[in-house]
């Protein structure tokens, strides 16, 4: 599942090719995947608009149109987006298309279909009046694809062993379920957690509430260094991400714990275990996580 770190890769890839673009057309063959508004009123919110940007938040993927309306999209499982010309083969699982004014089209596929589009307009008028309300993120729509649930950016320099410690000390949960919280601290799944601890030294299985300062204070540091370095090893040319399809970029590359069981500890060379904590798989060293 696209964390953080992949998610931002996919908008640096496809930012510089999205700007200034214009919708042309829209077609939905899958309308489930769209979870707000309707199939015919997404469609009618985002054709003729311009692309503006692209932004990220947590793992949610943000087209920016010039209007000040948006494309807002969860990959969830294995949701991918790909740019590519009209003449290229669909991928299987294609959901929706957008035709671009350069012949291009932007596809949305998912395999496993967990995935979810949101158009949120410009500016909702709550009100029902003429008058325009502010832009905050409850007026501007953003709680329908609850993305004014989310927490701080790992990068935010809010985020301090301080914060965490209040956010999740009292808390009778792991450390690994603490961190997976996307209303602490937004974008960390169930790659980047087990990255994180074992960075800081921390069993994923430790209850949150029994963390020392000593280690609040490692995860305080480790959190935006971990997120910080899988971004940059995850970078890749947007002609290798059309080459993969854009799917190559889920094998993430210098991961030292997750996906590794069996293999030896990277610092000390005993083999890593794994359990189930909070539902989730988790792989850690039993010698440098205690
Ligand atoms: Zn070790």
């Amino acid at each position: 599942m696209p964390e953080l770190p992949e998610v931002e890769m996919v908008r640096r890839v496809l930012d510089p090719q999205l700007v200034g673009k214009s919708i042309r057309a829209v077609r939905l063959i899958t309308p489930g995947v769209i979870a707000h508004p309707g199939a015919e009123e997404f469609v009618a919110g985002v054709v003729g608009r311009r692309v503006a940007g692209m932004e990220r938040r947590g793992k949610f993927l943000q087209i920016l149109l010039y209007d000040g309306g948006r494309i807002v999209v969860h990959f969830r499982m294995t949701g991918c987006l790909l740019l590519v010309d009209t003449d290229c083969p669909p991928e299987k699982h294609t959901h929706v298309v957008f035709s671009l004014d350069d012949g291009r089209e932007l596809r949305y596929s998912d395999q496993r279909r967990f995935g979810r589009l949101w158009f949120v307009p410009a500016m909702a008028n709550v009100s029902g009046e003429d008058r325009v309300r502010p832009a905050d993120e409850g007026a501007t729509g953003l709680s329908i694809t609850g993305m004014d649930k989310l927490g701080l950016e790992p990068f935010d320099k809010r985020v301090t062993w301080k914060y965490l410690q209040e956010k999740l000390g009292n808390r009778r949960i792991s450390i690994k379920e603490g961190l997976l919280d996307q209303g602490v601290v937004a974008g960390i799944g169930n790659i980047y957690s087990d990255e994180i601890l074992f960075a800081s030294r921390i069993y994923p299985g430790q209850e949150a509430r029994t963390l020392t300062v000593a280690q609040w204070k490692r995860l305080a540091v480790q959190i935006p260094l971990t997120m910080e370095y899988y971004i940059e090893t995850n970078e890749i040319s947007f002609e290798d991400y059309v080459k993969g399809r854009g799917k190559d970029y889920r094998n993430t590359p210098y991961l030292k714990v997750y996906g590794q069981k069996g293999e030896p500890c990277p610092k000390c060379g005993t083999p890593l275990e794994s359990a189930r904590i909070g539902g989730r798989s988790s792989v850690y060293c039993v010698k440098c996580q205690k």
